[in-house]
């Protein structure tokens, strides 16, 4: 049977955080930097997000999903985060793409969130990976969370 896996964006695949302080010190007058055109198509990805996620789409065993919910004060982001998942893994990748404000109405196995709630996480029926946190601290943990879970 497989596993279903879902994976937050920001600040689990790319770097909204970083993006932000940034902008803030460079336009102070601008206080939602993320309701700035292309602000979430020119976010970095995380580091090792691009080939941790590569590598669970290998697996067999694994359905991977991005689950990502929207700046609602923010239209352009629904277009822009579709655009970055194009941009850093592709076409086919888009049809993995899930924004949702309630993740959890998703079924499934793991959740790979920075946030324990707000967005439905909390409602979440599978296991919270808390990305960030001292168990999973960056994606290299994440993987080998995996890595001995199955055998991998
Ligand atoms: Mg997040």
């Amino acid at each position: 049977m497989k596993k279903t896996i879902y994976l937050d964006m920001d600040d689990v695949l790319c770097d909204f955080t970083a993006a932000y302080k940034t902008a803030i010190k460079a336009n102070p007058a601008i206080q939602y930097p993320q309701s700035q055109f292309d602000y979430f198509r020119k976010l970095a990805p995380i580091k090792d997000a691009i080939a941790s996620v590569n590598y669970l789409l290998q697996q067999p065993l694994f359905e991977v999903y991005i689950l990502t919910a929207p700046s609602i004060q923010n239209p352009l982001c629904y277009t822009e985060k579709r655009l970055w998942v194009e941009d850093h893994f592709g076409f086919e990748m888009v049809k993995r793409l899930i924004i949702s404000p309630h993740k959890g109405l998703n079924r499934g196995d793991y959740l790979i969130d920075d946030n324990d709630s707000g967005k439905g996480q909390e409602n979440f029926e599978g296991q919270l990976l808390k990305f960030g946190s001292p168990e999973f601290p960056n994606w290299k943990t994440v993987i080998s969370f995996f890595q001995e879970k199955y055998q991998l």
